[in-house]
């Protein structure tokens, strides 16, 4: 078959040089949040208001952890909300604001020249006079199909948020850590009985967590053990033991319940700035204490990403504006240097 040829247009531009053109894009903004969790939409709340026209840029997963649970019974203001709708509603509330919403990924993040340069997966590089890193944390899994099939349905990551559906049930935690003991009391609040599995024969957690764990009435310890299956009904789809199997021995043992958490740490999403800046517990990025200050003026943290220890959506909205009024300060005072040296 011959060829048809089509006239080109005056005005026409190769596919290439249009990919070359966004490719090339630099886009400068005075504050740059990274991260689109309650810490980074509350931090473009504050920053629009402030006339500072941030650029929020979402990452992999707009509206971050919340997106992947179910009712949210902790957030002031609703006696239950559905995370994924509270994600969407923050996301609006940012934009009607003034905030500019991007759907890309930063790969690299450039923090010891000014501006700093943020390489987005696009291709588009943002410099900022001010950076907001709000990329969170994720709760580490042991990587069953099972755990998979039942995250949502009986499996969790975070006693605080969904002890409460356990009430009068059975609960197994599994971890050694801090947070699997803290868990593990926490839940005695709500369960009728509370089991404990770690893989060794001592835990990690501090001598002072330990000692309340051993002593609680309701707390029994399933050492050497690691869990290998999730079990469940079908319908509805529910939990109803875990299958757990003795390092030492290889027996298995089932153990029923009702809720099964998984506490064996979170890693903190530091990847960008590991190198750059001071971590803390594994990962974390260290700010000073009262603050959002990061070890770089002009570059803040908040939310999961600094904070091991509460790790919840308004302890990280609240980091989220305290990022957005430091950072204001912030440019304020280098505005007022800048005019000086004028
Ligand atoms: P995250 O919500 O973790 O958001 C991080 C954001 O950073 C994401 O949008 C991600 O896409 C983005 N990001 C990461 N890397 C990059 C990058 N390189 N470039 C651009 N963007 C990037 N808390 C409660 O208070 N109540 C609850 O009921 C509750 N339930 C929960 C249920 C589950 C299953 C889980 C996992 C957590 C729950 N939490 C709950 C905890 C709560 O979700 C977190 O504390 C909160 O989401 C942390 O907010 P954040 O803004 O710091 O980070
Ligand atoms: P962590 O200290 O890293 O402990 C993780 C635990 O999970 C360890 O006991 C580990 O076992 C176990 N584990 C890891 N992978 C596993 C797997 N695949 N299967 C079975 N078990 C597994 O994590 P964390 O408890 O979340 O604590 C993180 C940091 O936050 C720590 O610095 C902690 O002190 C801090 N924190 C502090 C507080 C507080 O101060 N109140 C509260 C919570 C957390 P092994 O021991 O065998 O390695």
């Amino acid at each position: 078959m011959q060829g048809v040829s089509v006239p080109i247009d005056a005005d026409y531009i190769p596919i290439s040089k249009r990919m070359g053109a966004i490719m090339a894009e630099t886009r400068h903004t005075r504050v740059l949040i990274i991260g689109s969790g309650p810490a980074g939409y509350t931090a473009a709340v504050y920053a629009a208001r402030a006339m500072l026209n941030p650029i929020l840029v979402q990452g992999i997963q707009p509206g971050g952890q919340l997106t992947i649970t179910t009712e949210v019974e902790n957030w002031p203001g609703d006696t239950h909300v559905q995370g994924p709708d509270l994600m969407v509603r923050m996301e609006e509330h940012a934009r009607a604001m003034g905030a500019e919403v991007i759907s890309d990924y930063i790969s690299s993040l450039d923090l010891k020249r000014r501006p700093f340069v943020a390489k987005a997966d696009s291709g588009i590089t943002f410099t900022a006079d001010a950076v907001i890193l709000a990329t969170g944390a994720q709760a580490k899994w042991l990587g069953l199909p099972s755990e998979e099939k039942f995250k949502g349905f009986g499996v969790s990551a975070c006693a605080t948020c969904d002890g409460f559906f356990y009430r009068g049930k059975e609960i197994v935690v599994i971890g050694g850590g801090n947070t699997a003991v803290e868990e593990a009391l926490f839940l005695t609040n709500f369960a009728s009985h509370v089991t404990l599995i770690h893989r060794r024969d001592t835990l990690r957690a501090e001598k002072i967590m330990q000692d309340r764990l051993f002593k609680h009435p309701k707390i029994t310890m399933l050492w050497n053990h690691e869990v290998t299956e999730v079990l469940g009904d079908e319908a509805p789809l529910g939990v109803t033991a875990v299958r757990a199997r003795n390092v030492l021995t290889g027996a298995v043992t089932d153990v029923p319940c009702s809720g099964f958490f998984v506490a064996i740490g979170h890693a903190p999403a530091s990847e960008l700035v590991k190198d750059q800046l001071p971590l803390h517990s594994g990962g974390y990025v260290e700010v000073e204490a009262g603050s959002t200050r990061t070890a770089i003026p002009g570059v803040f943290a908040a939310g999961d990403l600094t904070d091991h220890i509460y790790r919840q959506a308004v302890t990280s909205a609240g980091m989220g504006c305290m990022a957005a009024l430091d950072a204001e300060k912030f440019l304020a005072a280098q505005d007022v240097e800048l005019k000086a040296a004028e």
